[in-house]
């Protein structure tokens, strides 16, 4: 959605209250697509802060299909977001502003907007759960259900330096 903010760009002490559906049905990250399981409208609040400066603090909630980095089982990513950010009238100076795309002019692209706050928020890694063990790299079996007996042991080569002085071993 599109929404104009000149008003309270210009207008001293203006505040405006919104609320915007999210209309993205999915989410890209830069390598993959996670489809929007639920979401809620966004919340936001839009203050004049000074000549030709607008705050705009917001809250959403919503959540994404994804699957285990470590086991591949398919998990809801909920993203609890809340932002502060600070645009300004073309030509205003002001170092704090923030110019990631989603305005033009005085205009303030919601979608993209949230779509710049998903991806500072992305994770690093999805995880069904902190401790999850993931696959065996050998047998593939989840590790979550239980030990597939497969030799796993990778040996430290910091170790095996340790171990050849240990062997005699006069190359080292
Ligand atoms: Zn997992
Ligand atoms: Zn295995």
């Amino acid at each position: 959605m599109i929404v104009d903010l000149s008003d309270v760009l210009v207008s001293e002490g203006m505040q405006k209250a919104l609320e915007v559906p999210l209309e993205m049905t999915g989410f890209e990250n830069g390598t993959e697509r996670f489809n929007v399981t639920s979401k809620l409208p966004i919340s936001f609040v839009f203050s004049n802060v000074g000549k030709g400066k607008a705050e705009i603090l917001g809250r959403t909630r919503l959540s994404f299909g994804a699957v285990c980095d470590r086991c591949l089982r398919e998990v809801l990513l909920d993203m609890e977001l809340e932002f502060r950010r600070k645009v300004v009238l073309p030509g205003t100076e002001d170092e704090e502003a923030d110019d990631l795309g989603f305005m033009k002019e005085c205009r303030l692209d919601t979608e993209a907007f949230m779509h710049n706050e998903i991806l500072v928020n992305w994770p690093a890694k999805i995880l069904c759960r902190e401790d999850c063990k993931g696959l065996c790299p050998k047998c593939g079996q989840d590790l979550n259900l239980g030990s597939c007996g497969c030799d796993r042991f990778v040996p430290d080569p910091r170790m095996a330096v340790i171990q050849d002085i240990f062997n005699g071993n006069k190359e080292v």
